[in-house]
C-alpha cells in the first residue's frame, strides 16, 4: 500500500484497519477536509480480546461498544495493558447501568431521554468523572429506534444544559437502514449546528464516506475492520 498519508503514521499490520483509515484520509481529503479531524470509532462489539488486539497493536485507540455488560467483561484487563485507550457506548443505556458506563466510557453517545440525563448527572457528581455526552437522534423517526426526535432535539438539548449541567458536545444518529443516509446527515449537522453542538456521529462501514462529506467527525466502523460479526447486533 503506498497512499497512507504520512500524518496517520499508519504502523499497521491489520489490513481492515488499514484499508478503513486509507478510505477515511481519502473521503476527507476529497471533501476539502483534514483527515486528521476524522476520529475513526473501531466498532469491536462481540469480538473477544484476541480479535480486538491486534487492531490496539496497530495503533488504534478509539474503540465502540453497544453494550455495558460486554464492555465490562472485555475492556479493563485490555486498558490496564494498553495506555491510552479511549471507549465510546454507542448502544442503548438503561439507567441502572449509568453508574458503570460513567466509569468504563470516555463519552457516552447514547444519551436519549430526561431521565438518563439526570441519573447521569448524578453519577458525573458521585463518581468526578465526566465522560463526553452526545446526543442521539432518531433522524428517521423510527418508533422501534431510541433516540431524540429532530424535532425535540432543540429543547431536550437546551434541558440536559440547563436543567441537569451536562456539557453536550455531540449528536449520534443511525439513519434508517432503507434510506438514503445523506438526508439524515445533513439533517443531523445542522441541528447540531443551531445547537452550538460540533462533533458529528455518523456514518458505519456501509456509509463512513457519505458521512464523512456531510461533516462527520467521529464515524463507527466495524464489519469493515473485524469482518462480518457472527450474530447480527443492531
Ligand atoms: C454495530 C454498530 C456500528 C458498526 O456497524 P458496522 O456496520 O459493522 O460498521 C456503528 N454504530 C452503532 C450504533 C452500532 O451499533
Amino acid at each position: 500500500m503506498s497512499r497512507h498519508p504520512a500524518h496517520l503514521d499508519v504502523d499497521s499490520d491489520h489490513p481492515g484497519l488499514a484499508q478503513v483509515r486509507q478510505r477515511i484520509a481519502v473521503a476527507a481529503t476529497e471533501a476539502g477536509r483534514r483527515p486528521a479531524d476524522v476520529t475513526l470509532i473501531a466498532v469491536s462489539k462481540t469480538f473477544e480480546a484476541p480479535a480486538v488486539e491486534p487492531v490496539i497493536e496497530a495503533g488504534q485507540r478509539v474503540f465502540g461498544e453497544n453494550r455495558v455488560q460486554e464492555s465490562k467483561l472485555k475492556w479493563p484487563e485490555l486498558k490496564s495493558r494498553y495506555g491510552g485507550i479511549e471507549l465510546h457506548l454507542i448502544g442503548p443505556l438503561q439507567t441502572n447501568k449509568a453508574a458503570d458506563a460513567v466509569a468504563l466510557f470516555d463519552c457516552i453517545q447514547t444519551l436519549d431521554r430526561e431521565k438518563l440525563a439526570r441519573v447521569l448527572a448524578d453519577e458525573i457528581q458521585r463518581q468526578g468523572r465526566s465522560p463526553e455526552l452526545f446526543v442521539e437522534i432518531n433522524s428517521g423517526e423510527e418508533e422501534q429506534k431510541a433516540g431524540i426526535r429532530p424535532g425535540e432535539a432543540e429543547r431536550f438539548i437546551a434541558s440536559c444544559r440547563d436543567t441537569y449541567g451536562l456539557a453536550i458536545s455531540g449528536l449520534m444518529c443511525i439513519p434508517p437502514a432503507d434510506e438514503e443516509p445523506a438526508l439524515h446527515f445533513a439533517l443531523i449537522e445542522t441541528i447540531a449546528r443551531r445547537n452550538g453542538v460540533t462533533k458529528l456521529s455518523m456514518g458505519m462501514s456501509a456509509d463512513f464516506e457519505t458521512a464523512i462529506r456531510f461533516g462527520a467527525t467521529h464515524v463507527r466502523v466495524g464489519s469493515a475492520i473485524f469482518g462480518e460479526r457472527a450474530k447480527k447486533l443492531a
